[in-house]
């Protein structure tokens, strides 16, 4: 073990020390046998690492936890949430540790976090562990939503532990090594609110504030003014998911943050066929969480965190929900514009066209994609070319061209910019069947489909010959696709 990785980089401790009400002393289980699978050297670098040092025995075991850097107290951390709509008091860290914050050549605060480290005092009858498929996968999605211009929890390293983890099958354990601007959550407001210790409350508003939404501090009401930053936080995040086609899957009170990051990649997936119904999770059975729910229920997580936060607003009870009430009642018009932006731009529309001509286009769009289960993703990158003026593509997408003609020709009439739309419209997202072929291929050994895929999708706007495989949806002997919850 070198003594030179462990101080390399200084951790700090500032939640721990600042919440400690949130946050339980805790240490990772020690693995048998680290194997490093999976690490993104880029941000490694980004955060200070040297990579090649993580490769390094000290370096894997740093990375789970087993050597602690200097600085580092990891702790579990409480949250509470919302799971489907009813109430879990004590959640918290079950199967994963804060290690501590570093801090990047910009002076940014990153959490460095673990996913699998073992049992926790929040672990209740769960074994504390995570499993190779699971982590890749998180791994996979996270960096691809990165690439998209997505703002997201990071993916530092998965490192196999060489324990066995009993599922259905047994199955080889690993530890995703995670960074994050932080890993405060609406759930973490709603546990803290529950402690029925306004202190404590305005001690977690401050540290949020500070980490992410510093300018709310010189409002008239800072607390309000953070919720307000919140608030237009994942309102721009559930636009991007909407327009890439991103479905996350298990929007739990407890997996929407106060940064405005994507976290917790258990259930996700990207739609294939455009339909607002669509549901790929295994336990959203009434389809809670589905596509064209995501905006609804943002909002409503956001009520969550408003009534935890209610006693920072006003000392008077009903002026407090007035004043969270009007607040969150930007979150429509907010959320229609960061949408309404978004899609313009897939489009190739330049800001010389107005809303209501914008509107119109996309919402008879949504019906034809609809009606014709085109593939969400593929359509747009294609209807770059049609901007061109080779509709081919395009036109075979839909088994009744007649009816996406009359729609091509009043968007042409716009005179939409191919430019723009290929720097808007990815090529390579990280398809269901690709990620599996990755996933099986990992678990026997072979990281090769996994490294290819990365590469594929590290540049998702840019085509590359070689790539074609990348670029289209599961073929039909895929079936239908399902995701679990990666316990
Ligand atoms: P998630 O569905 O991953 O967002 O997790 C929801 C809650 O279940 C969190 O409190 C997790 O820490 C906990 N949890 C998930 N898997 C496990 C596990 N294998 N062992 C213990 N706790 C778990
Ligand atoms: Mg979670």
């Amino acid at each position: 073990m070198s003594i030179d990785v462990q101080s390399a980089v200084a951790f700090d401790g500032q939640f721990a020390r600042e919440l400690p009400e949130l946050a339980v002393p805790w240490q990772a289980d020690p693995a048998p046998e680290p194997r490093l699978l999976a690490l993104n050297e880029q941000l490694a670098a980004e955060l200070g690492f040297e990579p090649a040092s993580l490769r390094e025995a000290g370096g894997l075991r740093l990375l789970i936890g087993n050597v602690l850097p200097s600085g580092a107290t990891p702790v579990a951390q409480g949250y509470a949430g919302h799971q489907f709509g009813s109430y879990s008091p004590r959640l918290g860290d079950g199967r994963a540790l804060l290690l501590g914050e570093v801090a990047d050549a910009g002076g940014r605060l990153w959490d460095i976090h673990l996913k699998g480290s073992g049992r926790t005092p929040f672990s209740r009858g769960g074994d504390g562990l995570a499993t190779v498929g699971p982590m890749l996968r998180e791994y996979i999605l996270s960096e691809a939503m990165h690439a998209l211009g997505i703002p997201t929890t990071r993916s530092l390293a998965v490192v196999a532990t060489g324990r066995p983890v009993h599922r259905e099958r047994t199955l080889p354990g690993a530890v995703l090594t995670r960074a994050a601007s932080s890993h405060l959550r609406v759930g973490s407001f709603q546990y803290a609110r529950a402690m029925n210790d306004n202190d404590l409350l305005r001690r977690l508003a401050e540290h949020a504030m500070e980490r992410h939404h510093p300018e709310a501090a010189q409002a008239r009401n800072p607390y309000l003014a953070l919720f307000e930053e919140v608030v237009t936080a994942q309102a721009s995040l559930v636009a991007k998911w909407m327009l890439v086609g991103f479905i996350h899957g298990v929007m739990n009170t407890d997996n929407t943050t106060i940064s405005g990051e994507t976290i917790d990649y258990g259930p996700c997936a990207f739609m294939e066929q455009f339909d607002p119904a669509a549901v790929y999770s295994s336990i959203d059975e009434a389809g809670r969480y589905s596509y064209g729910n995501q905006p609804v229920v943002v909002q409503w997580n956001l009520a969550r965190l408003a009534e935890a936060m209610l006693p920072l607003f006003h000392e008077d009870q009903e002026q407090a929900v007035a004043l969270a009430e009007e607040s969150l009642g930007a979150f429509s018009s907010q959320y229609s514009a960061a949408w309404l932006s978004g899609m313009k731009a897939k489009l190739g529309l330049g800001s010389g066209i107005n809303d209501e001509t914008a509107t119109s286009i996309s919402e008879e769009l949504s019906a034809l994609l609809k009606e014709g289960h085109v593939d969400y993703t593929s359509f747009f990158r294609s209807l770059g070319t049609a901007a061109r003026g080779d509709a081919g593509s395009t036109r075979s997408m839909f088994s009744t061209a007649s009816t996406f003609d009359a729609w091509m020709e009043r968007w042409r009439a716009l005179a939409p910019d191919a430019d723009l739309m290929d720097r808007t419209n990815p090529v390579y997202i990280p398809r269901n069947h690709l990620v599996e072929e990755a996933l099986a291929a990992a678990v026997d050994g072979d990281m090769e489909p996994f490294s290819q895929l990365m590469d594929a999708l590290s540049e998702p706007f840019l085509e590359r010959h070689g790539l074609v495989r990348y670029a289209g949806p599961a073929p039909e002997d895929f079936g239908p696709y399902r995701t679990f919850c990666g316990t």
